[in-house]
């Protein structure tokens, strides 16, 4: 492939956005945090009074919306970083992402945007590394402890981060899996400094490879 990704998976709370962040700034390459592409598109549903459980307007909407996640998560110009976090849209969520036409138009876009990208792009989500970026530069999953993942997750709750795990893992449409050839790497009790330079290494030895 052309563009260069590092494609990064893994549960709630693993630390892919911290981790992903960190080690594009380490790069300078570009960032895509995909779960707040999915939590934006969740949120102009909730304030336009679109059902997240229909199918074909979810999908419409998810074709049509202006997105942008940087330097603030908006949608069709509206500022959204803040809301894209609650608890509302925590339960919504799952049932737009269990959507096959929202993730279709969701991958697109994640292609689209890694294509523009000087450099390379740093992507972080749950079928990053299975459906979206299989040729990846470098495949990596984030594994952590139910605990110290909802204790990153702050508010939101053990019960809700093991809800949203079981939602993404057990859907038809693109659930969250190990990718065979994706590199482990458990954050618990890990600093993101520390997890960012392991994942370095590896970039380093698959390039020299
Ligand atoms: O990563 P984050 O917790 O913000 O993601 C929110 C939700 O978006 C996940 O629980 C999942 O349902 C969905 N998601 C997804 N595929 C991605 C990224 C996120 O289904 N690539």
């Amino acid at each position: 492939m052309s563009v260069q990704v590092i494609a990064i998976d893994g549960p709630a709370g693993s630390g892919k956005s911290s981790v992903a962040r960190a080690l594009a700034a380490a790069l300078g390459w570009s960032f895509l945090d995909t779960g707040a592409m999915y939590r934006a598109v969740t949120v102009e549903a909730l304030h336009t009074g679109i059902d997240v459980h229909d199918v074909s307007a979810m999908g419409e909407l998810a074709r049509s919306v202006k997105l942008t996640t940087l330097p603030r998560v908006s949608v069709n110009g509206r500022d959204v970083e803040d809301e894209i976090r609650t608890e509302t849209v925590n339960e919504a969520v799952s049932i737009v992402a269990a959507n096959a036409l929202v993730r279709h138009q969701m991958v697109r876009r994640q292609r689209e945007f890694a294509d523009e990208q000087p450099l390379g792009t740093v992507v972080e989500g749950r079928d990053i590394t299975t459906v979206v970026f299989p040729n990846a530069t470098l495949k990596v999953f984030l594994t952590a402890s139910l605990v110290e993942r909802s204790r990153r997750r702050g508010e939101e709750g053990e019960a809700s981060v093991a809800r949203r795990d079981v939602a993404d893992s057990t859907r038809l449409a693109s659930p969250l899996r190990q990718a065979p050839d994706a590199l482990v790497l458990d954050t618990t009790g890990r600093k993101v400094d520390d997890a960012v330079e392991e994942i370095m290494q590896w970039l380093k030895n698959q390039t020299l490879s």
